[in-house]
């Protein structure tokens, strides 16, 4: 039994150092006071909300956290890490979250959330930016969402083609190879 709790102990603060090391954010310092909880704007609809997330970094529940929606619902707004007394920022938190299941192979909760962060994050690393009209065609074929698609995405897309507002071909910036550097490094 003692060998057992020893166990758990190494295995929480595990998981905890390895969020913090990969986020940069310091998680020991929440003192769950919920500010963030509060502030932010998507956590109605989190399965745990921000604050107890941190909690649960901090307990070391690897599993439930790996299979959560709320890293998939953040859209970070940084609302979380200026409301913080203690300086923490979930965003990054998030994102470490994000990356840390897909690693673990676990299959994301919110599908079309992850259809558009693909289809975000392929883009930037083809063309080292976002071109908007290959994105959502790739979104489009990896959500298989068609029918909001053709009621809301379709018709707000076509109107700013339209009016110019995002272009047809799209462009490439200058340091696409340093662009491709970082992917390759951070394995996206
Ligand atoms: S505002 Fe900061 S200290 Fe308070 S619960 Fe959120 S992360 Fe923790
Ligand atoms: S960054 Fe994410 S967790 Fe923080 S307030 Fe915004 S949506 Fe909420």
């Amino acid at each position: 039994m003692k060998a057992q709790s020893s166990n758990f102990k190494l295995q929480t603060s595990g998981f905890a150092l390895e969020v913090q090391r990969r986020s940069g954010e310091n998680v020991f310092r929440c003192y769950y006071c919920q500010k963030c909880t509060v502030g932010c704007p998507i956590a109605y609809a989190m399965d745990y909300q921000p604050a107890q997330v941190l909690k649960m970094i901090q307990l070391g529940m690897r599993e439930p956290l790996l299979k959560s929606s709320a890293p998939w619902l953040c859209v970070g707004c940084e609302a979380c890490g200026t409301r913080c007394p203690n300086g923490i920022s979930l965003a990054p938190v998030m994102d470490t979250l994000k990356y840390m299941a897909l690693e673990a192979g676990y299959t994301p909760p919110e599908t079309t959330v992850y259809a558009l962060h693909r289809a975000f994050v392929n883009s930037i690393k083809i063309f080292g930016r976002v071109h908007e009209t290959t994105m959502l065609a790739e979104y489009v074929l990896r959500s298989r969402d068609i029918f909001s698609i053709i009621l809301s995405n379709y018709g707000v897309g076509i109107t700013l083609l339209l009016k110019r507002k995002i272009p047809i071909l799209p462009e490439r910036v200058k340091a696409l190879g340093q662009v491709k550097e970082l992917y390759r490094k951070s394995k996206l």
